[in-house]
């Protein structure tokens, strides 16, 4: 470890290769996070990635905390993965008709959420959600959504208001290009209040289609519903007649093998439970594939059964089907235990060097998920206006701290952090050796 830490900090490559991409590409980038915009520095560009490390084009290893934004539960390059998508490669890269693979998805899919009965596969958790929201207005002949202010749920024009993740790191408060007649027709409430969604239920009665939420907010760094949210959410959206759509993008078979909901579920009365459900990331192993899901009437309003159109000419990709497959079925009852215990661990770490050098934090956890806030938090946070008042300069130092020391962090405070079955004893200890030097850089801002 010590002579690719002693490699860290040598970024030509990195440099020369993004002053290439931004000769081609909008900042160089094709999503935004990726520009170390609220970090700023050389973002690097990554030629190889096993297990727990992931390599850059300078050839600096760094223990993974982005695990690709989650798909990487298995950790990088899986052999398993690997070996399920070049077999599916040459048999062909698809056909525009359907292959065994899909149905095998759906039914892995269906065996771990008891709730969802029917699914259909796409490329993007943005389609997934907007393709929900689509059955959701056809189902009720309703016009309106209600979202969370910090929920990001991908950028389909109507849910870009208020969004976490790559709006909360550029502090956007939503998109130019998107209509203020589509901006109208999403509500944008307080998350965890429970009193100004039965005030937008009756200011607006009878015109709300869908409450959509993630499980567990996860892209304004983790914060989970308290205890009762979920549950009065699912109750007051179905007394008014609406839907309610779980996000489960970043936390589907992430934050516990049946999501974040898995975690919930149990305690929920018996047949309260959400309509729709949206997958990606883990459940395409890494390559493009997303999916929603839910009680069949609903699921079967789209076509060709139903009104509700959707369609994809890569939708149910053979070698993203495969990659999925090969994922989940690797997923087993002792890798969700790993995760957690290392997720354990980790947080563990953090704490103590933070609380070392005191400086003042909350490590947030949502299952399997952690994050970090910087700043005075006696009272847990429970909305995007308390995550917002975090203090993102020492994010900053910390970030780049940990890069010098090794580890590559989601490069702004507003995203969660991701082990996966790899980060082992060891792992967690090269995590644990960099911890006090990010953490007296972040003690010094
Ligand atoms: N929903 C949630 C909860 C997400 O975290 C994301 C992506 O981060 C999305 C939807 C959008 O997914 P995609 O980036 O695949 O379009």
């Amino acid at each position: 470890a010590n002579g690719q830490t002693a490699r860290a900090g040598e970024t030509a490559r990195s440099a020369e290769y993004a002053a290439r991409a931004a000769s081609v590409i909008p900042g160089g980038v094709n999503s935004p996070v990726r520009a170390f915009g609220s970090v700023g520095g050389t973002p690097r560009f990554f030629v190889r990635g096993s297990g727990a490390a992931v390599t850059d084009a300078d050839g600096t290893e760094y223990v993974d905390l982005i695990g690709a934004w989650g798909p990487a539960l298995l950790g990088h390059a899986h052999p398993a993965v690997v070996d399920a998508v070049q077999e599916a490669a040459a048999k062909g890269l698809g056909f525009g008709a359907s292959v065994p693979g899909e149905f095998e998805l759906a039914e892995e899919i269906i065996a771990r959420m008891p709730d969802v009965e029917r699914v259909r596969l796409v490329s993007t958790g943005t389609e997934a959600t907007m393709t929900a929201i689509r059955i959701a207005r056809g189902a009720t002949s309703r016009p309106l959504i209600i979202k969370f202010a910090g929920h990001y749920h991908g950028h389909s024009d109507g849910l870009l208001a208020a969004a976490g993740s790559g709006l909360a790191t550029f502090g956007l408060p939503g998109s130019a290009g998107v209509t203020a007649e589509t901006a109208a027709q999403t509500l944008v409430l307080p998350y965890n209040d429970l009193a100004a969604l039965e005030h937008a239920f009756a200011t607006h009665e009878g015109q709300i289609a869908a409450v959509i939420t993630e499980s567990a907010a996860a892209n304004m760094g983790i914060l989970p519903p308290d205890p009762g949210f979920t549950e009065g959410l699912i109750r007051i959206a179905h007394a008014h007649g609406a839907l309610v759509i779980t996000d489960e993008v970043l936390t589907g078979f992430r934050a516990s093998a049946a999501g974040y909901w898995g975690i919930e579920r149990p305690s929920m009365p018996e047949g309260l439970r959400p309509d729709l459900f949206t997958f990606g990331k883990v459940v395409g192993g890494g390559l493009p594939l997303a999916a929603l899901g839910g009680r069949r009437e609903l699921m079967e309003m789209l076509a060709p059964l139903g009104p509700v159109y959707q369609g994809g000419t890569l939708s149910g990709n053979p070698l993203a089907v495969a990659a999925g497959l090969a994922t989940l079925r690797n997923a087993d009852a002792a890798v969700y235990d790993h995760l957690a215990a290392a997720a354990d661990a980790l947080a563990v770490e953090v704490e103590d060097a933070l609380t070392a050098a005191g400086v003042a934090h909350r490590v947030q956890r949502a299952g399997t998920l952690l994050s970090v806030l910087f700043g005075d938090y006696p009272v847990a946070p429970a909305n995007y206006d308390d995550v917002l008042r975090q203090n993102t300069d020492q994010h900053r130092a910390f970030f780049h701290a940990m890069l010098a020391g090794g580890v590559n962090l989601p490069p702004s405070a507003f995203e969660a952090w991701f082990v996966s079955a790899a980060h082992d004893d060891s792992v967690i200890g090269r995590i644990a050796e960099a911890l006090p030097a990010a953490a007296r850089a972040a003690a010094a801002v």
